[in-house]
Protein backbone atom coordinates (compact mmCIF):
# COMPACT_ATOMS: atom_id res chain seq x y z
CA UNK A 1 0.00 0.00 0.00
CA UNK A 2 1.39 3.57 -0.52
CA UNK A 3 -0.06 6.72 0.50
CA UNK A 4 0.21 10.35 -0.09
CA UNK A 5 -1.67 13.12 1.25
CA UNK A 6 -2.12 15.87 -1.47
CA UNK A 7 -3.28 18.41 0.62
CA UNK A 8 -4.85 18.76 4.46
CA UNK A 9 -6.56 21.68 5.80
CA UNK A 10 -9.61 23.70 6.01
CA UNK A 11 -8.50 24.58 2.63
CA UNK A 12 -9.19 21.53 1.30
CA UNK A 13 -8.58 17.87 2.12
CA UNK A 14 -7.39 14.96 -0.64
CA UNK A 15 -6.00 11.69 0.27
CA UNK A 16 -4.07 9.13 -2.40
CA UNK A 17 -4.20 5.70 -1.54
CA UNK A 18 -2.77 3.02 -4.02
CA UNK A 19 -3.41 -0.52 -3.18
CA UNK A 20 -1.75 -3.30 -5.31
CA UNK A 21 -4.16 -3.12 -8.12
CA UNK A 22 -6.66 0.02 -7.39
CA UNK A 23 -5.81 3.47 -7.24
CA UNK A 24 -8.25 5.24 -5.14
CA UNK A 25 -8.69 9.34 -3.51
CA UNK A 26 -9.96 10.14 -0.29
CA UNK A 27 -11.86 13.44 -0.45
CA UNK A 28 -11.52 15.97 -3.30
CA UNK A 29 -11.42 18.97 -1.46
CA UNK A 30 -9.56 21.30 -4.06
CA UNK A 31 -10.70 22.06 -7.42
CA UNK A 32 -10.64 19.47 -10.22
CA UNK A 33 -8.06 21.37 -11.86
CA UNK A 34 -5.60 21.80 -8.64
CA UNK A 35 -6.62 17.82 -8.13
CA UNK A 36 -4.87 16.92 -11.26
CA UNK A 37 -2.01 18.73 -11.14
CA UNK A 38 -1.36 17.00 -7.25
CA UNK A 39 -1.72 13.62 -8.56
CA UNK A 40 0.31 14.44 -11.80
CA UNK A 41 2.84 15.84 -9.55
CA UNK A 42 3.00 11.79 -7.85
CA UNK A 43 3.32 10.63 -10.89
CA UNK A 44 -0.51 9.51 -11.24
CA UNK A 45 -2.74 10.09 -13.89
CA UNK A 46 -6.34 11.36 -13.24
CA UNK A 47 -7.48 8.80 -15.84
CA UNK A 48 -5.89 5.78 -13.30
CA UNK A 49 -8.63 6.66 -10.30
CA UNK A 50 -10.38 3.68 -9.93
CA UNK A 51 -12.62 5.10 -6.97
CA UNK A 52 -13.09 8.76 -4.76
CA UNK A 53 -14.34 7.67 -1.17
CA UNK A 54 -15.79 10.62 0.29
CA UNK A 55 -15.84 11.40 4.52
CA UNK A 56 -18.60 14.01 4.39
CA UNK A 57 -20.39 16.74 2.88
CA UNK A 58 -18.30 19.84 3.86
CA UNK A 59 -16.85 22.02 1.24
CA UNK A 60 -13.28 21.42 2.30
CA UNK A 61 -13.64 17.36 1.28
CA UNK A 62 -15.47 17.89 -1.71
CA UNK A 63 -15.16 21.37 -3.62
CA UNK A 64 -14.04 19.29 -6.90
CA UNK A 65 -15.53 16.49 -6.81
CA UNK A 66 -18.04 16.79 -8.82
CA UNK A 67 -16.21 17.66 -12.10
CA UNK A 68 -13.55 15.40 -11.46
CA UNK A 69 -15.74 12.29 -10.82
CA UNK A 70 -17.90 13.16 -14.18
CA UNK A 71 -15.11 14.24 -16.48
CA UNK A 72 -13.13 11.07 -15.41
CA UNK A 73 -16.18 8.61 -14.63
CA UNK A 74 -14.87 7.77 -11.86
CA UNK A 75 -17.28 5.86 -8.93
CA UNK A 76 -17.86 7.97 -6.17
CA UNK A 77 -18.72 5.90 -2.81
CA UNK A 78 -19.91 7.47 0.46
CA UNK A 79 -21.89 5.94 3.23
CA UNK A 80 -25.92 6.36 3.11
CA UNK A 81 -26.11 8.36 5.76
CA UNK A 82 -23.42 11.11 3.97
CA UNK A 83 -25.34 10.44 0.95
CA UNK A 84 -28.51 11.99 2.27
CA UNK A 85 -26.43 15.54 2.49
CA UNK A 86 -23.95 15.23 -0.35
CA UNK A 87 -26.78 14.28 -3.07
CA UNK A 88 -28.10 17.85 -3.78
CA UNK A 89 -24.70 19.36 -4.10
CA UNK A 90 -23.65 17.19 -7.13
CA UNK A 91 -25.57 18.09 -10.31
CA UNK A 92 -22.96 15.93 -12.48
CA UNK A 93 -22.08 12.51 -10.95
CA UNK A 94 -23.65 9.52 -13.06
CA UNK A 95 -25.89 8.02 -11.04
CA UNK A 96 -24.32 4.55 -12.08
CA UNK A 97 -21.04 6.09 -10.36
CA UNK A 98 -23.00 6.93 -6.78
CA UNK A 99 -21.95 3.92 -4.77
CA UNK A 100 -23.59 3.56 -1.28
CA UNK A 101 -22.22 1.38 1.51
CA UNK A 102 -23.03 0.44 4.84
CA UNK A 103 -20.39 -1.18 6.13
CA UNK A 104 -17.20 -2.67 5.36
CA UNK A 105 -16.75 -3.39 1.92
CA UNK A 106 -13.77 -3.78 -0.79
CA UNK A 107 -12.15 -2.20 -3.79
CA UNK A 108 -9.91 -4.67 -5.78
CA UNK A 109 -7.29 -6.11 -2.33
CA UNK A 110 -8.08 -3.37 -0.17
CA UNK A 111 -10.40 -3.57 2.63
CA UNK A 112 -12.47 -0.66 3.66
CA UNK A 113 -13.85 -0.13 7.06
CA UNK A 114 -15.97 2.74 7.87
CA UNK A 115 -16.06 4.42 11.05
CA UNK A 116 -18.48 6.90 12.09
CA UNK A 117 -17.48 9.66 13.88
CA UNK A 118 -18.97 12.93 15.86
CA UNK A 119 -19.12 15.73 13.63
CA UNK A 120 -21.91 18.31 12.94
CA UNK A 121 -23.03 16.43 9.99
CA UNK A 122 -22.77 12.24 8.83
CA UNK A 123 -18.77 11.95 8.71
CA UNK A 124 -16.94 8.81 8.66
CA UNK A 125 -12.93 7.95 9.30
CA UNK A 126 -11.53 5.22 7.07
CA UNK A 127 -9.49 2.07 7.92
CA UNK A 128 -7.56 0.99 4.60
CA UNK A 129 -6.16 -3.20 5.29
CA UNK A 130 -4.50 -4.92 2.42
CA UNK A 131 -2.84 -8.23 3.77
CA UNK A 132 -1.16 -7.01 7.28
CA UNK A 133 -0.69 -3.39 6.27
CA UNK A 134 -3.41 -1.14 8.10
CA UNK A 135 -4.17 2.66 7.57
CA UNK A 136 -6.68 4.58 9.07
CA UNK A 137 -7.33 8.72 8.44
CA UNK A 138 -9.18 9.90 11.17
CA UNK A 139 -10.68 13.64 10.99
CA UNK A 140 -13.28 16.31 11.09
CA UNK A 141 -14.39 14.45 14.62
CA UNK A 142 -15.04 16.37 17.97
CA UNK A 143 -13.96 13.65 19.86
CA UNK A 144 -13.04 9.82 20.07
CA UNK A 145 -14.64 7.36 22.24
CA UNK A 146 -13.51 3.37 22.68
CA UNK A 147 -15.63 2.28 19.23
CA UNK A 148 -13.77 4.76 16.99
CA UNK A 149 -10.25 3.93 19.31
CA UNK A 150 -10.88 0.46 18.53
CA UNK A 151 -11.62 0.48 14.94
CA UNK A 152 -7.82 2.43 14.17
CA UNK A 153 -6.11 -0.07 16.31
CA UNK A 154 -3.13 -1.84 14.76
CA UNK A 155 -2.83 0.50 12.01
CA UNK A 156 0.85 1.11 11.31
CA UNK A 157 -0.16 4.55 9.59
CA UNK A 158 -2.49 7.03 10.72
CA UNK A 159 -3.52 10.37 9.73
CA UNK A 160 -5.29 11.94 12.81
CA UNK A 161 -6.84 15.08 13.48
CA UNK A 162 -5.08 17.92 15.17
CA UNK A 163 -7.11 20.80 14.52
CA UNK A 164 -6.39 23.67 17.19
CA UNK A 165 -4.47 25.01 20.06
CA UNK A 166 -7.46 25.68 22.73
CA UNK A 167 -5.47 28.49 23.98
CA UNK A 168 -5.50 29.89 20.74
CA UNK A 169 -9.07 29.11 19.55
CA UNK A 170 -10.73 31.01 22.80
CA UNK A 171 -8.14 34.02 22.79
CA UNK A 172 -8.45 34.46 19.50
CA UNK A 173 -10.56 37.85 18.19
CA UNK A 174 -11.59 36.60 14.74
CA UNK A 175 -14.17 34.02 15.60
CA UNK A 176 -17.79 34.66 17.30
CA UNK A 177 -18.13 32.49 20.27
CA UNK A 178 -20.00 30.36 18.47
CA UNK A 179 -17.98 29.10 16.25
CA UNK A 180 -15.53 28.78 18.72
CA UNK A 181 -18.27 26.54 21.04
CA UNK A 182 -18.77 24.84 17.56
CA UNK A 183 -15.26 24.04 17.34
CA UNK A 184 -14.26 23.13 20.61
CA UNK A 185 -17.70 21.12 21.13
CA UNK A 186 -18.44 17.58 20.96
CA UNK A 187 -18.95 17.88 16.96
CA UNK A 188 -16.38 19.97 16.08
CA UNK A 189 -13.02 19.17 15.21
CA UNK A 190 -9.63 17.49 17.60
CA UNK A 191 -7.76 19.60 19.63
CA UNK A 192 -3.76 19.07 19.89
CA UNK A 193 -4.28 17.70 23.15
CA UNK A 194 -7.30 15.04 23.02
CA UNK A 195 -4.86 14.20 19.72
CA UNK A 196 -2.02 13.26 22.32
CA UNK A 197 -3.97 11.06 24.02
CA UNK A 198 -5.22 8.92 20.73
CA UNK A 199 -1.47 8.98 19.93
CA UNK A 200 -0.52 7.44 23.13
CA UNK A 201 -3.29 4.91 22.76
CA UNK A 202 -2.34 4.27 19.52
CA UNK A 203 1.67 4.25 20.41
CA UNK A 204 0.74 2.02 23.34
CA UNK A 205 -0.92 -0.42 20.81
CA UNK A 206 1.79 -0.81 18.23
CA UNK A 207 1.24 2.32 15.46
CA UNK A 208 4.60 3.45 14.28
CA UNK A 209 3.39 6.73 12.38
CA UNK A 210 1.17 9.23 12.55
CA UNK A 211 0.13 12.54 10.53
CA UNK A 212 -0.92 15.15 12.25
CA UNK A 213 -3.69 16.57 9.68
CA UNK A 214 -6.60 18.95 9.48
CA UNK A 215 -4.91 22.08 11.23
CA UNK A 216 -6.20 25.00 11.62
CA UNK A 217 -4.60 27.83 9.69
CA UNK A 218 -6.22 30.12 12.41
CA UNK A 219 -5.68 28.40 15.19
CA UNK A 220 -2.82 26.17 15.15
CA UNK A 221 0.33 25.83 13.18
CA UNK A 222 2.46 22.65 12.16
CA UNK A 223 5.43 23.43 14.47
CA UNK A 224 2.88 24.48 17.05
CA UNK A 225 0.75 20.92 17.02
CA UNK A 226 3.98 18.90 16.47
CA UNK A 227 5.95 21.07 19.56
CA UNK A 228 2.93 20.57 21.90
CA UNK A 229 1.81 17.22 20.93
CA UNK A 230 5.15 15.66 21.88
CA UNK A 231 5.74 17.52 24.48
CA UNK A 232 2.60 16.30 25.92
CA UNK A 233 3.31 12.58 24.99
CA UNK A 234 6.64 13.12 26.89
CA UNK A 235 4.94 13.69 29.68
CA UNK A 236 3.64 10.35 29.56
CA UNK A 237 7.02 8.55 28.72
CA UNK A 238 6.85 8.57 24.70
CA UNK A 239 9.72 10.07 22.60
CA UNK A 240 8.78 11.18 19.05
CA UNK A 241 11.36 9.80 16.81
CA UNK A 242 11.58 6.43 19.36
CA UNK A 243 8.96 5.70 20.27
CA UNK A 244 6.51 6.41 17.33
CA UNK A 245 7.60 9.05 14.53
CA UNK A 246 5.36 12.30 13.88
CA UNK A 247 4.83 14.13 11.22
CA UNK A 248 2.61 17.07 10.09
CA UNK A 249 0.19 17.51 6.73
CA UNK A 250 0.04 20.72 5.39
CA UNK A 251 -2.17 22.38 2.36
CA UNK A 252 0.77 21.40 0.53
CA UNK A 253 1.60 17.73 -1.18
CA UNK A 254 3.09 15.60 1.81
CA UNK A 255 5.22 13.20 2.89
CA UNK A 256 5.00 9.72 0.80
CA UNK A 257 4.55 6.20 2.83
CA UNK A 258 4.70 2.93 1.37
CA UNK A 259 3.87 0.20 3.70
CA UNK A 260 5.10 -3.62 2.60
ZN1 LIG B 1 -12.87 19.36 7.04
ZN1 LIG C 1 -16.08 18.92 8.27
Amino acid sequence: MRVINLASGSKGNITYIEGQDKKIILDVGLSCQETIKRLEKCGVSPNEIDAIIITHEHSDHIKGLDIFSSRYNIPVYAHQKVWQGLEHKLAKVRIENRKLFEEIFTIGSLSITPIEIPHDVSCYGFSFQENDNKISILTDLGHTNDRILNAIRGSKLVYLEANYDRQMLMSGTKYPFSLKRRIDGPNGHLSNLASSEVIEFLCQTGTKQIVLSHLSEENNSPLLAYTFITKELAKRGIIEGKDIKIDVATQNIGAFFRLK
